[in-house]
This record gives C-alpha cells, sequence and structure tokens, in this order.
C-alpha cells in the first residue's frame, strides 16, 4: 500500500484523484488542502469514511505545517494539485495567483526535498513528485490543425496561466538541480461532476434551470480540448504510479469544442433530459444565450497531442464529449443538494465538523 499525498483534494479534480484512488486501488490518501473558496469536502463525501483516507487542512505556502505532515504519514508520492485556478478571478486579483502557484509550489517543493533526503535509499529513488499544469502554459494555437506537445514552447497569457508555468519551470528545476524525481502533466480544460459553478459547464447549465441568461463571451469561437474529470484522474494515477523520472506527459481528450457549441450542446441535453424544469414563459433552453463583452487577453484554441501518454503509459480517455457532456448534465440534474450548497455558501460551513 502506498501512501499518497494529493494536494488540492478539496477541489474539483483534486477530488476526483482522492475518489479515483480511494475506490479503484489499494493506496492510502492524504488530502492536504487550504479550503479556500474552491474546497468543497462534500464532494469526499463517498470516500471520507474509508480508513485510507485523511484530510488535514493546511496551506502550502506553510511550511511548518508541511514538514510535520510529510513526518506524520511518509508519503510515498505527492500529487500536487493545489492552486488558485479560474483565469477571471487572475485578471480581478492575480496576488492570490503569485502567492499559491509560485511561493506555495516553490514551499511544497523544499518541504519534499527535504523529507526526501532524509529517505532511506531504496524509499529515495521509488519515491515521486508529480506537479498537475495545464495546457494554458503553451498560450494559445491560430491554426486548425497544430497541437500542443510537450516540447512546444511556453507563453502564457493570463496571470493564472503565467503562475502556472512558473510553477512548471520550478518544479523541473528541482528535478535538474537537486535530483528530486519529479513528473509534469499538462492538461486540457476539465469538465464532469462536483464542478465548482463558476466555470463554464457548470455556470451553463445551472443558469439555464433558473432561467438566466446564458453569457457567451466574444463570439464564442475560443476552441477548448475538453476531457472528463474521470479520465484525467485515471491518467494522472497512471503517470504518478508509471510515468518515468523527469518527463512531461500531455493529457486531452482529443474533444475541440468551440465555447458556443459546447453551450448548444447543454441546452440540446437539457431539452432531452429535463424539459419540464424550464422556468415558466421560456420556450427553449437556447433562447437564454446571450453573446457579452470578450474577456481581456482571450486564448483562441488549445488542443493537445496526448500521443506520448497514450503510447508510452497505454492510457486513453474512456468517455467522448458527447457520452461525458451527457453525464455531466445528468449528475447536475440528480445532485441539486450539492450545487444548491456551493450557490448559498452553506459547503463552506462543512469544514468546520470535519477536519483534523
Ligand atoms: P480547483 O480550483 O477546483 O481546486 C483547487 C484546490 O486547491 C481547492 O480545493 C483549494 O482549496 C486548494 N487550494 C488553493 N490554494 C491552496 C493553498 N494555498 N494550499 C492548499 N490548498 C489550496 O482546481 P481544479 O480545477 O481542481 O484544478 C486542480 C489543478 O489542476 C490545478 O493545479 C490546475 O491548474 C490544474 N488544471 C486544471 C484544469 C481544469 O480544467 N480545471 C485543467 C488542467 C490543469
Amino acid at each position: 500500500m502506498r501512501t499518497i499525498l494529493v494536494t488540492g483534494g478539496a477541489g474539483f479534480i483534486g477530488s476526483a484523484v482522492c475518489r479515483h484512488i480511494i475506490d479503484q486501488t489499494k493506496d492510502r490518501v492524504i488530502n492536504l488542502d487550504k479550503l479556500t473558496y474552491a474546497g468543497n469536502l462534500t464532494s469526499l463525501a463517498q470516500i471520507s469514511g474509508s480508513d485510507r483516507y485523511i484530510f488535514e487542512q493546511a496551506d502550502i505556502c506553510d511550511k511548518e505545517a508541511l514538514d510535520r505532515i510529510f513526518a506524520q504519514y511518509q508519503p510515498d508520492a505527492v500529487m500536487h494539485l493545489a492552486a488558485e485556478s479560474h483565469v477571471d478571478r487572475s485578471i480581478d486579483g492575480p496576488g492570490d495567483f503569485i502567492q499559491t502557484n509560485l511561493v506555495g509550489t516553490y514551499t511544497l517543493l523544499e518541504a519534499t526535498r527535504a523529507y526526501w533526503k532524509q529517505l532511506p535509499a531504496a524509499a529515495a529513488s521509488s519515491f515521486r513528485f508529480h506537479h498537475i499544469s495545464t495546457d494554458e502554459v503553451f498560450g494559445d494555437l491560430h491554426g486548425t490543425d497544430d497541437l500542443f506537445t510537450e516540447t512546444t514552447p511556453y507563453a502564457p497569457s493570463s496571470p493564472y496561466s503565467a503562475s502556472k508555468a512558473g510553477s512548471d519551470h520550478l518544479v523541473r528545476a528541482w528535478q535538474r538541480t537537486y535530483g528530486l524525481p519529479t513528473l509534469v502533466t499538462n492538461c486540457s480544460n476539465n469538465y464532469g461532476p462536483f464542478h465548482f459553478p463558476e466555470k463554464l459547464i457548470p455556470v451553463m447549465i445551472l443558469n439555464a434551470l433558473a432561467g438566466r441568461p446564458l453569457p457567451v463571451y466574444g463570439k464564442g469561437n475560443q476552441i477548448r480540448d475538453w476531457l472528463y474529470v474521470e479520465d484525467h484522474a485515471r491518467a494522472l494515477y497512471q503517470v504518478v504510479t508509471a510515468g518515468l523520472v523527469g518527463e512531461t506527459y500531455n493529457i486531452g481528450g482529443h474533444n475541440e469544442r468551440q465555447n458556443i457549441e459546447v453551450v448548444q450542446l447543454i441546452c440540446q441535453l437539457l431539452e432531452e433530459l429535463a424539459p419540464q424544469r424550464k422556468v415558466a414563459g421560456l420556450k427553449q433552453y437556447k433562447d437564454l444565450i446571450t453573446y457579452v463583452s470578450d474577456r481581456p487577453g482571450h486564448d483562441l484554441r488549445y488542443a493537445i497531442d496526448a500521443g506520448k501518454i497514450e503510447r508510452e503509459l497505454g492510457w486513453r480517455p474512456a468517455e467522448t464529449f458527447e457520452t461525458g457532456l451527457r453525464k455531466t448534465v445528468q449528475w447536475y440534474l440528480n445532485n441539486e443538494s450539492w450545487w444548491t450548497a456551493v450557490l448559498n455558501g452553506s459547503y463552506r460551513l462543512e469544514r468546520l465538523g470535519n477536519t483534523n
């Protein structure tokens, strides 16, 4: 049984990683999360009773807390997902992004290095530090066929992607300079259950159900490559357990869609799955689509070449965009209590009773 320290395990992707490890493997998870607005312990309700799951409320910028957690749990691997992750928030206030994504990653690397250095030789050589990053570090693509590969030069556009790019460089430097056994993954846009309703897909589903406008940036022609979050969690576990030290793996779903197509598909699925949930007077969900002024510096197209992880680690996404989006819309229809608690803020009270 491995012990895996997951940072940011109460977030959207981190909670999928924790659920995957507890449900699909015999490993133990230490979930280290500060519980910012994006951290939600109710996303972990299905595994919180497992004796292989432990939650620690801590900030990755707090070196003392990190040292204590490493000493107490003796992890075999770190999967680092804790981050500020919302591009619009990074434009409104970049400070938290610099603090958590850069200073936090640096602090975590130093705590990891101090712990790793004193491990016996065999444990030190099998130890892994896996940094989870985004395809946004590459900037955007303007051609229709080109793809981001593991060697695409970095050209981040937003404070979010610049802070993630900086954190990727720190991780690679800690491998090159100190020999820390690190791996990096860069993934495309995720979607699926437990997604915080500030990101495109959950915003559109919940606004449509509430009869509120569906705000589409610019002309809605931005292209994203969508990956179902459970496919991402499976890929991450594959990388941390079987990936080669020092390597980078791109992860993507081969699902390029314009934002406007995504919104139209959500409207179609809601027509099919919840025709009776429309607010009074609304004829079709798609009548709610409205165009709003574009985000500054908005990247046009992201698309991932995931050939390396497919060839070398045998990973492939199980969901197409159509099957994954259908599951996602159905999940939001079936899990109103989860998103109602997020929308009214009561999910934040969960932390009071649930931390140790
Ligand atoms: P999220 O915003 O849903 O969750 C982030 C989690 O990190 C939250 O639980 C939050 O409480 C925690 N956190 C924030 N600051 C912290 C700190 N200082 N110390 C400890 N915990 C802290 O993010 P997500 O969408 O799950 O993304 C997870 C990771 O994956 C991020 O590093 C992100 O850059 C990367 N990523 C996300 C996507 C995507 O589409 N969402 C795609 C590719 C990569």
